[in-house]
C-alpha cells in the first residue's frame, strides 16, 4: 500500500534508512496515518464548498468533482508531482503518497525545478478549483448561502496553514511553489539523492 520504510528511495545511493540524518527531517516514506490526516484536514471544505454549490444547483456539482479528477488526477501530477522523488519509484504505477494517493503515473520521472509555465498551471488550476464554489454562494443570495461561504473561507484558510506547516516542511518534492524546505535540508537530502541533485544544479 505504500513504499517499505525499510527500503530507500530509488532516487538513493543509502542501501538502508537506518542512521540517515534526513529521515527525520523529510518524508521520504509515507503511511496511513498521514493520508488519513490529509483527507481529514481537506474535505471539511470540500463538504462545506459542495454543499454550497448543491443548494445553489446541484447540476454544478458534477462539474466541480470532474474538475477535482481531472486537476488532481493529471494535470496536477503533469506539471507538479512528476518532479517528485517518489514519483520515481520504478515499481509503483500509481501515486503511494500523502495526498494524491491513488492518482495514475501516466508521465515519466522529471527531476529538477518546475517551468514557469508548469507554476502557472499548478497555481492557476488550484485557485479556479478553490474558488469554484464562491460565485454560487454568493449568488444564492441567501443568509445561510453567506454563512457558508465565512466558513467555507476559514476551512480553506485552515487547510492550508495545516498543510503548509505539516506537510509542505517535510516534503521531498523541493520543486513545489508551496514547498516550504530550508535549503541546509535540501542539502542533506541531495548529499543522498545524486540524480535529484544533478537535475537541480544543471
Ligand atoms: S534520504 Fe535515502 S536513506 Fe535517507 S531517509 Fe530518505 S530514502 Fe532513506
Ligand atoms: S509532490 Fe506530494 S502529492 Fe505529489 S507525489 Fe510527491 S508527495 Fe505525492
Amino acid at each position: 500500500m505504500f513504499l517499505n520504510p525499510r527500503q530507500t528511495l530509488s532516487t538513493c545511493k543509502n542501501s538502508d534508512c537506518e542512521d540517515c540524518p534526513v529521515k527525520k527531517e523529510l518524508n521520504c516514506h509515507f503511511n496511513l496515518k498521514q493520508l488519513v490526516r490529509f483527507i481529514t484536514i481537506v474535505m471539511p471544505a470540500a463538504i462545506v464548498g459542495g454543499y454550497g454549490i448543491v443548494i445553489y444547483n446541484p447540476l454544478y456539482i458534477i462539474i466541480w468533482i470532474l474538475m477535482f479528477i481531472i486537476y488532481f488526477g493529471f494535470v496536477e501530477i503533469r506539471v507538479m508531482c512528476s518532479h517528485c522523488p517518489h514519483y520515481a519509484e520504478p515499481n509503483m504505477k500509481s501515486l503511494k503518497c500523502w495526498a494524491n494517493y491513488g492518482s495514475p503515473k501516466l508521465w515519466k520521472y522529471r527531476p529538477g525545478p518546475m517551468s514557469m509555465t508548469e507554476k502557472i498551471i499548478f497555481k492557476a488550476g488550484a485557485i479556479i478549483i478553490f474558488a469554484y464554489p464562491i460565485p454560487f454562494l454568493i449568488l444564492k443570495l441567501e443568509l445561510l448561502s453567506y454563512i457558508l461561504l465565512g466558513i467555507y473561507g476559514v476551512l480553506i484558510s485552515t487547510a492550508f496553514f495545516l498543510l503548509k506547516k505539516y506537510y509542505c516542511s517535510y516534503c521531498i518534492n523541493f520543486a513545489c511553489p508551496l514547498n516550504n524546505v530550508d535549503n541546509k535540508i535540501r542539502e542533506k537530502f541531495f548529499s543522498k539523492n545524486q540524480v535529484v541533485k544533478d537535475a537541480w544544479r544543471q
